[in-house]
């Protein structure tokens, strides 16, 4: 008798868990964390580390304890802090994304955003429209619910939102279409105007909520902007607009917001107060203190030509190195998005890469049915000129050696 070893006790998994498929991407960072080697890092999604105003930080964070003292330590309210909504309804009033209190929920970084909206409309067996290539933690979500996944591919002006109907003749209409429409990750294209209008179109024939993921938007360093897809669809209730203060300020923050029909928000609520009750205080009265002292502006205005330099060096060291490379060229954002000959394999590139100093995100891990085994993904954002050079020649090195 006694207790029977601990593994061999049989676990009473509830039927969800086999939708739970894990994040490539977010292991990569423990991956990269525990290589003891000098690795050059296109792989995360991660702003420059000279991007994020530590000294600024420091004094804002000092400035909000001093002001808050024990209540900066207490929980919040589930829809956000007053201080940082407040501060975030300004923002969003001087830009065409203005909205109102009633419409807006603070969160957990993007990807409570992605979730509780995928949790509100998502029954286990609906489709959800996604695009191909995608930044496959948000379809992680929606799988997560059970969701069943349509893919759209993408081109050089986003996702072809004009073969959706039919697909959906052949498998029926989409419960949600879930998009990236600025600078997409991974690809770095934008959804040009037409197919924003055309998909809003569709979204509101078929009844389908857009998950309009935008998380890049304030980004772009060349070109026009073009209006979004919460400000074409300003009233439609079926526009949830996901955003987050991870690539505009520091992705350790943890803080974003949703802002949606006030129906949707209602929901949210409750859903967030079955979850994480309120989004980390000290975070939000950060960003709060950032927002209200009017730094955001100045912080974008840096930014926006510094990661266009990133982006040109980069492809620069392409064309040198990687002359029969194909990429991509995106107007804003973090990511280009780069296509070897068919017969490489950038799986199995990989753990060469590695070996030779420089890691990525192999395309496999960036499509919902495992497609664009020759593609893969770099982000341009996080490195400076004079390394992302190295990083390319790495590459290189890495790529000639099994090609
Ligand atoms: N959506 C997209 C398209 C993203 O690229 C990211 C971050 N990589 C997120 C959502 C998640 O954002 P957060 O880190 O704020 O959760």
């Amino acid at each position: 008798m006694g207790t029977p070893a601990v593994d061999t006790v049989a676990l009473p998994w509830a039927e969800r868990c086999s939708s739970l498929v894990g994040s490539v991407i977010d292991s990569s960072t423990a991956l990269l964390q525990q290589q003891k080697h000098d690795i050059v890092r296109f792989a995360m999604g991660s702003p420059a580390a000279e991007a994020i105003p530590t000294e600024l930080l420091d004094e804002l964070s000092g400035k909000a304890l001093r002001e808050y003292g024990a209540a900066s330590f207490d929980y919040a309210a589930t829809e956000g802090d007053p201080a940082l909504r407040t501060a975030l309804l300004d923002v969003l009033a001087a830009t065409p994304e203005s909205t109102t209190s009633d419409r807006l929920l603070v969160t957990s970084g993007g990807m409570q955003g992605l979730d509780l909206a995928s949790k509100l409309f998502i029954n286990p067996g609906d489709l959800v429209a996604v695009e191909a290539p995608t930044y496959t933690n948000g379809t992680a979500t929606v799988l997560s619910y059970g969701a069943r996944v349509l893919e759209v591919p993408v081109d050089e002006d986003g996702m072809r939102v004009e073969e959706l109907p039919e697909l959906v003749e052949r498998f029926g209409p989409p419960r949600v279409i879930y998009t990236i429409p600025n600078f997409q990750n991974p690809s770095g294209t934008t959804l040009s105007l037409p197919r924003r209008r055309l998909l809003l179109e569709l979204a509101g024939r078929w009844g389908s909520v857009v998950i309009d993921d935008d998380p890049y938007g304030w980004l772009r360093f060349s070109g026009d902007d073009l209006p979004s897809l919460r400000e074409l669809g300003a009233g439609n209730p079926l526009v949830v607009s996901v955003r987050t203060f991870s690539k505009i300020l520091a992705p350790g923050l943890r803080v974003g917001w949703v802002d949606a029909d006030p129906r949707v928000i209602r929901r949210m609520i409750n859903a967030k107060q079955a979850m994480d009750t309120c989004t980390n205080l000290p975070a939000q009265l950060l960003v709060a203190e950032f927002l209200a002292g009017g730094h955001l502006a100045d912080h974008l205005v840096g930014l926006r030509p510094e990661y266009r330099r990133r982006k040109e060096a980069m492809q620069d060291a392409l064309r040198q190195h990687l002359p029969f490379a194909r990429f991509t060229d995106p107007d804003g954002g973090f990511f280009l998005w780069l296509t070897l000959p068919d017969e490489v394999d950038t799986s199995a590139l990989f753990d060469v890469a590695l070996a030779e100093g420089v890691a990525f995100i192999p395309g496999r891990a960036l499509s919902a049915s495992g497609a664009f085994g020759n593609s893969l993904r770099l982000c341009f954002a996080s490195t400076d000129p004079a390394r992302s050079l190295e990083g390319v020649q790495r590459l290189a090195r890495a790529v000639h050696s099994v090609h």
